[in-house]
């Protein structure tokens, strides 16, 4: 099988209506992407697989929706205005930008430029938050940021969730949306932008049981990407070093996966000890310690922290899905290999021929199955054709109609991954496609 390179996976991104270039007909704009017709089911169908696997699926834990912009203040409580940044170094003769933290050992210790040779600057901190200003004039007491991450509206609403939902310790708070970082260097399409998703959820644990917690969470972050059909091989831990610790971090560990430019973050789950409530009762005021009224003890909890990238895990995806699969009679096939509850189309359903009534009864299948699956209707080019379109972009079942629809009510089911065909009634349609998603299991895994 090919190696996949960005290359391939930007221009079929491209072509196949997952995501487009911001912009493009103005030139672009760098490092920001719009998601296509394909892309955007994708990325929502990521979302609820999450949100299900962290809501519905846990009795603990409740969701929120907070506003991008916050009080500034937040942003000094939680350590962003001050610890916020990346080292910024530039290369004196080609003039490029790089992060001094990612360039190779040897560039870094002999100041040299990775890319013309040239001399690298000394360091700056640059501060990654995006800055504007609310109302019409413009100073100081108007700024307010963007939000680089979507955890502090969970901090500051703990309260509100806690008691709105009565919630006992330990229980959790979920949350999907935008955050945005002045990147410095914004390489590899979707991995890194300055506008990007996040899908966080932040757990409230008594101290003294944190570590226990926190390996619980780690645990089921991984079983989650398996749940997603995510090849285990492709997926590692990576435990922070004392250097790399973040300012709050009292032990943090990534899941990486082997993207086509090699490994690389896509979650992080971190003890964040009492930092956050601590900083955000001293910032604001207010008393955010938790009565436990049992044992009539008051502290402020511990957070264990789970933050994944929902752009990024489009990409990562994307990546695993990706397959040129040689078949016996010498063809190649491109497939996307998507588990069926997060596949942009579910069903693809065909006449066989455009006429003799095929289409009427094929129509009539879609109206049917679109109450429960996305469908979509084709009736262009050579059924062979018009099966490779659907595995192009991962379509796990095809129906077809064909003659003897019209003699016995029965329909081929053609399913993706193993290409094998069966023959059943149209009635029998809804249950055979859940039971084969209930049941999926990559194949070749
Ligand atoms: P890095 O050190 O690579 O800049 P980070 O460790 O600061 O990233 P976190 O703050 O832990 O990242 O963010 C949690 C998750 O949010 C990451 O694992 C990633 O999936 C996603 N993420 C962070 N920054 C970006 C970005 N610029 N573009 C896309 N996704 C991002």
């Amino acid at each position: 099988m090919a190696e996949l390179t960005m290359e391939t996976l930007v221009s079929l991104c491209k072509q196949r209506g997952f995501v487009f270039q911001s912009s493009e007909i103005y030139g672009g704009l760098s490092s920001a992407w719009d998601y296509g017709p394909l892309g955007v089911e994708l990325k929502n169908r990521i979302q609820q697989f999450w949100w299900k696997e962290m809501t519905q699926l846990h009795e603990n834990i409740v969701g929120l929706d907070a506003a991008i912009l916050m009080h500034p203040k937040v942003w000094e409580a939680s350590g962003h205005v001050e610890n916020f940044t990346d080292p910024l170094v530039d290369c004196k003769q080609c003039k490029q930008r790089f992060r001094e933290d990612m360039i190779p050992e040897e560039n870094r210790v002999k100041r040299i430029c990775p890319e013309c040779g040239g001399q690298l600057t000394e360091p700056r901190k640059f501060n990654l938050m995006f800055k504007t200003h609310i109302g019409p004039v413009e100073n100081d007491a108007s700024i307010v940021y963007l939000r680089p991450e979507t955890a502090q509206g969970i901090y500051v609403n703990y309260k509100n969730c806690m008691q709105t939902s009565r919630l006992k310790i330990p229980f959790g708070i979920a949350q999907v949306g935008k955050a945005f970082r002045n990147e410095i260097v914004t390489k590899n399409f979707i991995f890194r932008t300055c506008e990007f998703e996040q899908m966080e959820m932040q757990f409230f644990v008594k101290p003294g049981e944190d570590e226990k917690w926190f390996a619980y969470w780690r645990e089921k972050r991984m079983e989650y990407y398996h749940k997603l059909g995510i090849r285990p091989s492709k997926l590692r831990w990576h435990r922070h070093g004392p250097d790399e610790l973040a300012h709050y971090a009292k032990d943090a560990y990534d899941i990486q996966y082997e993207f086509p430019m090699g490994w690389r973050e896509l979650e992080g789950v971190h003890n964040r000890s009492d930092y956050d409530l601590r900083r955000h009762s001293e910032y604001s005021g207010k008393d955010l310690s938790y009565l436990d009224e049992e044992t009539k003890e008051r502290y402020i909890p511990y957070i264990i922290e789970t933050s994944a990238g929902l752009t990024r895990s489009v990409l990562m995806v994307l990546s695993d899905a990706y397959e040129e699969e040689q078949l016996p009679d010498g063809e190649t096939r491109s497939v996307l290999r998507f588990h069926p509850l997060i596949a942009p189309i579910t069903v693809g359903v065909f006449p066989l021929m455009k006429k003799d009534g095929l289409p009427e009864i094929a129509r009539r299948i879609v109206e049917e199955l679109r109450e429960h699956f996305t469908t979509f209707y084709d009736q262009s080019g050579s059924i062979g054709r018009r099966y490779r379109r659907q595995d192009e972009v991962g379509t796990p079942f095809c129906v077809t109609v064909d003659y003897q629809t019209k003699d016995d009510g029965t329909v081929t089911l053609r399913y993706r991954d193993s290409m094998e065909q069966i023959r059943l009634k149209i009635e029998e349609l809804v249950s055979a496609i859940r039971q084969s998603i209930r049941e999926y299991k990559r194949v070749g895994v």
